[in-house]
This record gives structure tokens, sequence and C-alpha cells, in this order.
């Protein structure tokens, strides 16, 4: 792959508020940028003039953000949308997801994990923490694989049969032995871009020893921890009355809290519990489109951040939002800010953080979510041009056209690793990634027919 050389781009580097150069540039080799700005119209002259390959991209009018960092989806869930659209979490869970993941085979979650990918990058993401499924993670590491994203996921951990369905429960060994197996297939896979985290779906279809188990191996392997976790006021009533502990109490007493554990949701929170998050430096993924369509609630946002607890965007499920969109969660979660009762409302700043920077801390991705010498080249060009929404005033900052006006219909290009994944030319998303209709719409049926055997 040859150096790629970028010019004449508003750069919306994310190290600081303000950090915005007009007609900035940037230099990527290996996949990394080497140089900014000047030095890089330096060096890339320096290429050209020596005869060596260099792909050039003019940028004008374009603006340059860090790519997107989603930390709470579920690839496998993609083809369940549009369906029911009117029930709380539990119910849901019970009647529309868990049979469908259930009848998940490798082909299936393969199909879905695609279209996941190739929707998301097209939407500008360009790193996610995925909840994988009970039986065919490897499905989904393959489609991540091919993606040149980068993906964190592992087997979703279901081993309470008192509380899991038939069809997803898995022993409490043999649940830990297939996670232990994904890590030590997949974990660094793909040049680094794959990486292996333990998760338990959430407390309730989990026992203490497989909770304990995956904290332990997290704890022993260096890797992540995701679980969600106080989504639903019913999910926290019911950890209650089995553990006699609140839902964030509880999992800090197996050893689910740190800064290596990305919880999803974390809506009904008490006072003790956010202190907890906060003592513990566990991060919070907010999925603002999921929790308004279950009803779930709405995350204290602010609060969480006014105590120092890192919070992050991620869109959740495609079935409970009903897309897969950073756009709109960014907006909602702007949004959702101004109607809690006496909080400050986020400015787009923090927002737009929350959805790349902070992401990527999240992850523990060292090399992700701004735009610095040294760091990933994943990013997207945005235009703020197309659609509607052109911002006529924005005066220097950037944040508020892209949180309020902007949609996926901005994203011109994303690239990953130095490598152009997704323009806007590409309707179908990302070439060869996006399954054909036919492949979907079969896939969909075998799902329809097995869910229901
Ligand atoms: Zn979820």
């Amino acid at each position: 792959m040859s150096p790629l050389f970028v010019e004449n781009a508003l750069v919306i580097a994310m190290t600081r508020e303000g950090d915005v150069v007009a007609d900035g540039a940037l230099l990527s080799d290996g996949g990394k940028i080497v140089a900014l700005h000047g030095e890089a119209r330096k060096r890339a002259g320096e290429i050209a003039a020596a005869g060596r390959p260099l792909e050039r991209v003019d940028a004008a009018g374009l603006w340059l953000l860090p790519g997107f960092v989603q930390t709470h989806v579920h690839l496998c869930q993609t083809l369940f949308r549009n369906g029911p659209d009117d029930l709380p979490l539990l119910p849901w869970l019970e009647r529309h997801v868990w049979p469908l993941e259930s009848a998940l085979d490798e082909e299936t979650t393969e199909v879905s994990a695609r279209l996941g990918l190739a929707e998301l990058i097209a939407g500008g993401t360009t790193a996610l923490l995925d909840m994988g499924t009970v039986r065919h993670t490897d499905a989904v590491f393959r489609a991540a694989e091919a993606s040149g994203i980068r993906v964190t996921s592992g087997n979703a951990l279901m081993d309470d049969a008192s509380t899991c369905p038939p069809g997803l429960v898995a022993s409490t060994v043999a649940a830990l032995a297939e996670a232990d197996r994904l890590l030590a297939r997949w974990h660094g896979a793909g040049a680094g871009r794959l990486r292996f985290a333990y998760c338990p779906r959430f407390a309730l279809s989990c026992t203490d020893a497989a909770l304990r188990g995956a904290a332990e191996r997290a704890r022993a392997h260096g890797v992540l921890v995701h679980t969600h976790a106080a989504e639903n006021a019913d999910e926290v009533a019911r950890v209650k009355a089995r553990t006699g502990l609140s839902n964030l109490t509880y999992l800090d007493a197996v050893g689910l809290s740190g800064p290596h554990v990305v919880l999803a949701h974390v809506i009904h929170a008490d006072g003790a519990e956010q202190a907890l998050l906060a003592a513990r430096g566990t991060n919070v993924a907010h999925c603002p489109s999921s929790n308004v369509k279950l009803a779930s609630g709405i995350c204290p946002v602010a609060e969480y951040r006014a105590r120092g607890i890192r919070v992050t965007l991620g869109a959740d499920g495609a079935p409970c939002n009903d897309r897969l969109d950073p756009f709109a969660e960014m907006r909602l979660a702007a949004q959702l800010s101004r109607v809690r009762p006496g909080a400050a409302p986020l400015r787009a700043w923090d927002v737009v953080k929350m959805a790349t920077a902070e992401g990527a801390a999240a992850l523990g991705l060292t090399d992700a979510g701004t735009i610095e010498e040294g760091r990933r080249a994943d990013f997207v060009l945005l235009d703020p041009g197309a659609g509607f929404a052109r911002p006529t005033s924005w005066r220097g900052d950037p944040y508020g056209p892209i949180v309020w006006s902007f949609d996926r219909i901005h994203v011109a290009a994303t690239y990953a690793g130095g490598r152009k994944l997704f323009s806007r030319g590409d309707v179908a998303g990302p070439p060869g990634l996006r399954p054909r209709p036919d492949e979907i719409d079969a896939a969909v049926e075998k799902l329809r027919a097995g869910s229901h055997s």
C-alpha cells in the first residue's frame, strides 16, 4: 500500500477543543499518521520528487475527523431489525431477540455481521466493541477481519439455565472454554485490528461462577470485559431479588469493574453505584436510541461526567434503534441531556469527543480517537455541503454542525489504516462487504423458519 496524502481539509483533531486546522494535511504510511500539515506537505513533496508512489486526495471543502468509535453493538442482530417495536427490554429479548439468536448458524451470523459492518463503515465508524453471540462468534470475527476496521468481540456468556432459553444456554465450563478458544484464535488477529473481550451478556443470564471466571480471565489476559448493566428497572429489581445487591454493586463484587470494563446502558444507578463506577474507573457505553425505543429510561450522562466517569456512545443492536448511525446517537445524546431535570446540557464538543477520543480510550485503543502523529490513520471525510444542512454560521466551531445538523449523508469517505473503505459513490456500502440482497433475504428466511421450529 502506497503512502496516502490528504490535503486541503479542515482537520478536526479532537485532541482539545478548538484544535481545528484550516487547509490542513495528513500523510499516512504503513497505516499510521506519520506527519500533519506543513510537515506532511513537505514529506509528500519529497516522496513525489523521488518518484515513489503516493496516493493523493484533494479534500478541499471537506472536514477530516477521527473515525467514530462505537462501544456497544451486536453485529449478529443486524437481520433482526423491524421486529416488534413496542416491547420493553425483557419481553423483547425473550420473544424477539433470543429466538432469532438461537436460530443463527455460521452462515446467517456472517451475513448479519457483514451487513452491520457495511452500514457502520458507511456512517464513518472505524472501531467498535461488539457483543458476539453464544455459538457462532467466529463468523463475527471473520466478517470483522474482512471489514478493515478495528473490532473487539467475544462470545456472549449465557450459562444460567433458569433464565436463558434452551437454544442459547451453554454450561459454565463450555461457555468459558469457548471464550478461551476464541481469545487464542482471534485476539491480535488481522494485524492487531481484532481483539477479544469477555462478554457476559448481563447479570441475569449468568451464574456467579461464569461472571467470576470471566473477570479473572480478563485480568489474567489483559483484555476487556463487556456486559449490559442497569438497563431496565425490572432487570435491576430481579438482580436485587437474586443477589441482594444493586446491579453495579453485584458486578463489582464478582470482579466486573475497572478501566478494562465497558458497561452498556447503566441507566438505573444510585449514588453509591455512581461513586463505585467513578472509584473503579469503569466505562459506560451510552446507547440513547436503544434506551428510548425500549423505554428503558435516560442515562444520567451529565452526572456521570461530573463524577469523572468516562461515557462513550454506541448504537446497540440493529433491532433496538433501528440504525447503526453515530450521528443519530450523537444528536439524541445531546437532546436527552437537555430533558433531565437539573442536569447541565452536553455541549457539542463533549458529544463528538464521546463518539471519538473517549470511545477509543474506553476500548484501550491508545492509537485511535484523535488525529495525531503516530496514531492509526482511521478517519472520516465529512462534506458540510451535502444534504440540506450546509452550515452557514459555524464560525470556526465545527462540533455543533456535526452533532446537530449532520447525518450519514455527510460522510464523503471512511478510511481505516490509511486505506479507503468507503466513499459515498458506493451506495451499497463498502465494496465486497455488504451481502447481496438475495443473500440477505435467504438468511432472513432461514432465521424466521429456525426461530419458529
Ligand atoms: Zn446490547
